[in-house]
């Protein structure tokens, strides 16, 4: 969270507090700098800075005057009366703010901070979805872009998924894109899901009970933890407690001891007896946790990183608030139709 320091001695002093023994002093005094520029200049443009979970420490600790997940940072978008919103995250998430804010400037950081969900399907893929199975309803994941959202009837975040899985009134639902989070909300609410291929979109299988339908993109972190790599750190660390990402596979979540958002994962570490934890989930989070937990120990998996997440550093969001880079956009017809999606998701508590 933003810090309350008001003289640049003070800025390094307060980041020295949170983040001693995790970011090395040397970096400290010059991150300090970029952080006392950026509070400073965000107070004068009224501006607000929303950052998501797996921002580097430095950042995450320092500038976001509200982190969380996609849902939270959704909600705090849809709230704020702050112009412009500065998104340190990527731009799925920088496009819901602008959905939910025609009217306000938002800012993504970095040049294209993508994403591997978002990537893997199209508003015309959607539209053949609904050719294929007229009448059902269609969920998407809120990690897809704002054309994508705009076919679909309301959105989801790992947070809220089951819950608006169960909230139609229908046998079967659409859930894109992610694979996995499908199969793991299939089995949290007790329902099957499919896949269609090439060769069933346009002529699907007669007869077969379809309850969800699902579509074949995942994310390129989660998707590589495995099952080995949890035995691999229970031997070593037989008392660790492992949380997963429901983006990771359905194997991995059941060799778990936990599965939810990143937002849950940080409560649930926080509220925990235990004193060592696993994360399957991008590693920035577990440096986040220990700054503000110093007594539980996170073994992190740190050759799996998102590289879309990582192109957001405190040079790029001084220059955001500095030259008004990088403005995000929505034509008109999509925004409306994406923020019936959001609109509807919000709805649901
Ligand atoms: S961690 Fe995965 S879902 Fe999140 S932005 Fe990166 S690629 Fe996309």
């Amino acid at each position: 969270m933003a810090l309350q320091a008001t003289t640049l001695e003070e800025t390094y002093q307060e980041m020295a507090d949170k983040l001693e023994g995790i970011v090395p002093d040397i970096e400290l005094r010059y991150k300090a700098e970029l952080v006392y520029e950026i509070n400073k200049i965000k107070k004068e443009r009224g501006a607000i800075i929303l950052g998501h979970n797996y921002m580097e420490p430095a950042l995450y600790h320092s500038v976001p005057d509200v982190v969380g997940d996609s849902l939270a940072l959704s909600r705090k978008a849809a709230e704020t009366d702050c112009d412009p919103i500065v998104f340190c995250g990527v731009r799925f998430m920088a496009e819901t703010a602008k959905i939910l804010n025609p009217d306000k400037t938002v800012l993504l950081p970095a040049k294209e901070a993508g994403c591997s969900l978002a990537a893997s399907i199209t508003a015309e893929d959607v539209r053949n979805l609904k050719q294929q199975f007229p009448g059902v309803p269609v969920i998407t994941y809120i990690n897809t872009y704002a054309d994508v959202k705009a076919e679909c009837d309301i959105c989801c975040t790992s947070g809220n998924a089951a819950k608006v899985a169960e909230s139609f009134d229908s046998d079967t639902i659409i859930f894109l894109p992610d694979e996995y989070l499908a199969a793991n909300i299939a089995d949290e609410t007790d329902k099957k899901v499919i896949f269609p291929t090439l060769e069933t979109i346009g002529n699907p299988k007669p007869g077969l009970d379809y309850q969800m339908i699902g579509w074949h993109g995942r994310c390129e972190v989660h998707e590589q933890f495995t099952v080995q790599d949890i035995e691999n750190v229970r031997a070593q660390f037989p008392d660790v407690f492992v949380l997963a990402h429901p983006e990771c596979s359905p194997e991995v979540v059941a060799a778990s001891d936990y599965s939810g958002s990143t937002s849950r994962m940080i409560d649930v570490v926080r509220e925990s007896e235990n004193s060592r934890f696993l994360l399957m989930t991008e590693c920035s989070m577990g440096d986040n946790i220990t700054a503000e937990n110093p007594d539980k120990k996170m073994v992190g998996l740190c050759s799996i990183r998102c590289p879309h997440m990582n192109q957001i550093t405190l040079e790029d969001t001084l220059n955001a608030l500095q030259n008004n880079e990088r403005i995000i956009e929505v034509p008109e017809d999509i925004r409306i139709r994406a923020k019936r999606s959001l609109d509807r998701m919000l709805e649901i508590r």
